[in-house]
């Protein structure tokens, strides 16, 4: 039996993690979760999962559920904000922590679940852009586990099984090239939110469908890949694959390349997570190859989407410079969702802040709080009008 924490259950990829727990309910125990607005389904997971312990880290809500509980006699002990996201990813009970809540905000309790000796499957891909460092010397020292739920992270790590790191030529790290694939600059001046928001393959949450047609989201994945494989950048390729049947691939010396290929839906890595390095039944269809019918892959125009070049840059600088990069994006992704900035907007901000904030080269998890908030109060600041 695994025991397990879920950071961020009410979102997308922890609506999929308690699909797969319910269907493996003699392997999984869901022992405690956080979540942040949205009532309903909190309430839904507490009568069915019957969690332990949940945080809330929005304090109406937090009032809201704790009344719930006491009106409906729930036994259990709920907590809120930060605090309780560090007692929900380290309790004692639990042996897993799944860190599927978005943006930085998961950066220190995955680093406390980590020092507290937590497995983590990680769909948290800001906590490893911006502590990728912090994150691998607590794993090391702590001897953890940190298994990629993120869909490419999830076919390059089933791509490795059996082989030796030397071995690896290259990461190919496909990419569905978003709703925006093959328009050009001119064209995307005024493209909606709405748009951006409509992902041509998969049903995500709001934050990475706008990255994903920005392309700032595979950026963000090949920071990720970088820290989660120790492979050079020079060694990680970008490849617009539309048809997101291939997840990722893995060239080997000998010009072999590995592939991963599966439906697109998220329960199949959050399932090999959870189970690795088991394999089980299934609940997502294979694929069926006559129905595909063509596969294809183009090179991504990082002129169009600079934020795949920026964050390539912000990467191989190193140092606290994919942390400016995403506190920069997060930033603009929320004004942008707000209609208070234009699309193209998102890549200009975040180059302006690579470009005036100054980089750190061996910094600590107070540098990167504080930075957080120099970028997110000057961005803000000019745009939030
Ligand atoms: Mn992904």
């Amino acid at each position: 039996m695994k025991y397990i924490s879920i950071l961020g259950a009410t979102g997308s990829i922890g609506s999929q993690t308690l699909d797969v727990i319910r269907e493996q309910k003699d392997e999984f125990s869901l022992i405690g979760i956080s979540a942040n607005t949205n009532f309903d389904k909190i309430v839904d997971i507490i009568n069915e999962f019957m969690p332990k312990y949940i945080c809330i880290t929005d304090k109406i809500t937090y009032n809201k559920v704790k009344e719930y509980c006491k009106i409906k006699n729930k036994k259990l002990e709920i907590f809120y904000g930060m605090e309780g996201l560090n007692i929900i990813s380290t309790l004692k009970e639990i042996d897993t922590v799944v860190t599927s809540i978005v943006g930085m905000i998961g950066l220190i309790p995955t680093l406390n679940a980590i020092k507290a000796g937590k497995n983590i499957a990680l769909a948290n891909k800001e906590t490893l852009v911006v502590g990728g460092n912090l994150i691998k010397e607590a794993a090391l020292k702590h001897n953890i586990n940190i298994l990629p739920v993120d869909s490419e992270h999830s076919a390059i790590f089933q791509c490795i099984q059996g082989n030796k790191k030397d071995y690896i030529n290259k990461i190919l790290l496909t990419a569905s090239g978003g709703p925006f694939r093959g328009k050009k600059t001119e064209e995307l001046v005024n493209v909606s939110c709405e748009e951006a928001l409509k992902h041509p393959k998969w049903n995500m949450g709001k934050k990475i469908s706008i990255d994903s047609s920005t392309l700032m989201n595979k950026g963000l994945e090949v920071i990720e890949a970088h820290w989660l494989f120790d492979i050079d950048y020079k060694d990680i390729e970008v490849v617009i694959h539309p048809q997101s049947i291939i997840h990722s691939m893995v060239e080997y010396i000998d010009g072999s390349v590995i592939a991963q290929l599966g439906s697109t839906d998220m329960r199949l890595p959050i399932q090999y997570a959870l189970n690795y390095p088991k394999r089980t039944t299934r609940l997502v269809e294979p694929l069926n190859f006559y129905n595909i019918g063509n596969l294809t892959f183009e090179k991504p125009d990082l002129n169009t989407f600079k934020c795949l070049k920026l964050a390539f840059e912000a990467g191989i600088t190193g140092g606290i410079m994919p942390a400016i990069l995403n506190s920069a994006n997060e930033a603009s992704v929320n004004l942008f969702l707000k209609n208070k900035i234009k699309f193209l907007q998102i890549g200009d901000i975040v180059e302006d802040c690579l470009n005036k904030f100054p980089n750190i080269n061996n910094f600590t998890v107070e540098d990167i709080l504080i930075m957080d908030k120099n970028i997110k109060e000057y961005i803000y600041k000019m745009y939030n009008t």
